[in-house]
């Protein structure tokens, strides 16, 4: 193993370090690393672990002449160029569940502080105000929670807000099996519109795809009750931000929640940063400290096993590099 080499660009938990650096190989840590030195060294390396930061693009992959596997510290592969990688015979692995729990309780939180404006609040006060009258908020116990994803984050986020704040939860997932969601007492949909019409709150949990790109613009937000919140913890571009704002500012939605943008980091003059109805998040959703160590943890393990000629568990392009 010592002579392989493995190069981490992105700030990763010591942990999950500690890990690389006991496995026997050589590791380089340089996170932040502009990118042309990037390019530069990428060559002398086995493997490369990022986390969303690094854009592990074509040209980068080009210069990759040693490179066999990439981890992402985290679930999202969508800063990698995952059919370049495969091209070279490159394999992708990731960290699918390191994540899930933190993204769940982000969006729990977001939907209770939007519920009852919190952060408004917070910076009335913050002023030197203290209004009470203007922040008059929505219970969520009993409201209709329509959740549109019902993968990892969606069934978990589904599970707390059935079982821990007893709302009514309905999901939409045309890839998953109707009995899966009524095993966990939730509502199956199979009509976006349908779910969007119905909902106090929508929470999006789909990954962005070709499919999934705007999957909620003007149209959509016009089927959505006036008061309803909307909440994106999922990727940038799966909402028409611009169209939310128009619902907002006509009175035809109620609130809306975003730890993800199209653009990040979200451009200073953004009008979500500022809308009174509009809670944002810089991209909190795996930050915390247990979920950075687990998923650490889990891509250094992956990428150890692989270079020991062992089978990764949670390859991304697997069966087509196995091919
Ligand atoms: P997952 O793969 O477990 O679940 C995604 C679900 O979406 C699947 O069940 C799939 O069938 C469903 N889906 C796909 N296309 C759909 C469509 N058109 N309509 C409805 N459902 C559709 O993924 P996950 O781990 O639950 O992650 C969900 C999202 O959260 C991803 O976009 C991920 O990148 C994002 N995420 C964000 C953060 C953050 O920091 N904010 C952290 C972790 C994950």
């Amino acid at each position: 193993m010592t002579d392989h080499s493995i190069i981490v660009t992105d700030r990763i938990a010591d942990e999950g370090l500690a890990l690389l650096r006991d496995g026997g190989v050589h590791v380089e840590y340089v996170p932040g690393l502009p990118k042309d030195e990037l390019l530069e060294r990428i060559g002398y390396h086995d493997a490369l672990i990022v986390r969303s930061e690094t854009k592990v693009t074509r040209d980068l992959l080009d210069r990759a002449t040693r490179l066999r596997i990439i981890g992402r510290a985290g679930v999202g592969v969508d800063n990698i160029d995952v059919a370049s990688a495969t091209g070279r015979h490159i394999l992708v692995v990731n960290a699918p569940d390191g994540n899930t729990v933190a993204a769940a309780e982000h969006t729990i939180a977001l939907l209770l502080a939007l519920a009852r404006q919190v952060a408004v609040a917070a910076a009335t006060l913050a002023s030197g105000g203290w209004d009470r009258s203007r922040f008059l908020g929505m219970q969520v116990r009993g409201k209709v929670l329509g959740i549109i994803g019902f993968g990892r984050i969606g069934r978990t986020v589904a599970d707390i807000a059935r079982n821990g704040l007893r709302m009514d939860v309905l999901a939409y997932d045309p890839y998953c099996p109707a009995s899966a969601m009524e095993e966990l007492g939730i509502t199956p949909v199979d009509d976006l519109a349908a779910l969007l019409r119905a909902s106090d709150a929508v929470s999006l949990h789909v990954p962005l795809t070709a499919d999934t790109t705007t999957l909620i613009g003007a149209h959509e937000l016009q089927l959505m009750r006036p008061h309803a919140l909307l909440l994106n913890v999922a990727r940038g571009g799966l909402v028409d931000e611009e169209a939310v704002v128009r619902a907002l500012d006509a009175g035809s939605l109620g609130g809306a929640a975003f730890d993800v943008f199209a653009t990040e980091p979200l451009p200073p003059e953004s009008p979500l940063r500022t809308h009174p109805r509009v809670l944002v998040t810089p991209h909190l959703g795996a930050s915390t400290h247990d979920a950075q160590r687990f998923v650490a943890i889990d891509v250094a393990e992956q990428v150890l096993r692989f270079l020991r000629g062992e089978t990764p568990t949670s390859g991304v392009n697997l069966a087509e590099v196995q091919q």
